[in-house]
């Protein structure tokens, strides 16, 4: 299947509408997640990019505890 814009081999399908993408096509990606161009333009890419900020925010503070561990040790 290739995409009727592009001509491109078809990546997966928008998340949110379920448009059938290719990389041409593709607004915004999250870890294996596609959205269309369409939908990263509009309210869900907002949601989106909060979305990444708080995973962002959730890996930042596993680190700091990771860290936090390692100071413990190191204190021996
Ligand atoms: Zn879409
Ligand atoms: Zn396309």
């Amino acid at each position: 299947m290739k995409c009727e814009k592009h001509q491109k081999p078809l990546e997966g399908a928008c998340q949110w509408c379920g448009k059938q993408l290719c990389r041409h096509c593709v607004g915004k990606r999250w870890g294996n997640k596609l959205f269309c161009v369409e939908c990263a333009q509009s309210s869900v890419g907002a949601i989106i990019e909060r979305k990444q900020l708080e995973e962002i925010r959730k890996n930042e503070q596993v680190e700091t505890k990771k860290r936090d561990i390692r100071k413990i040790f190191e204190d021996y």
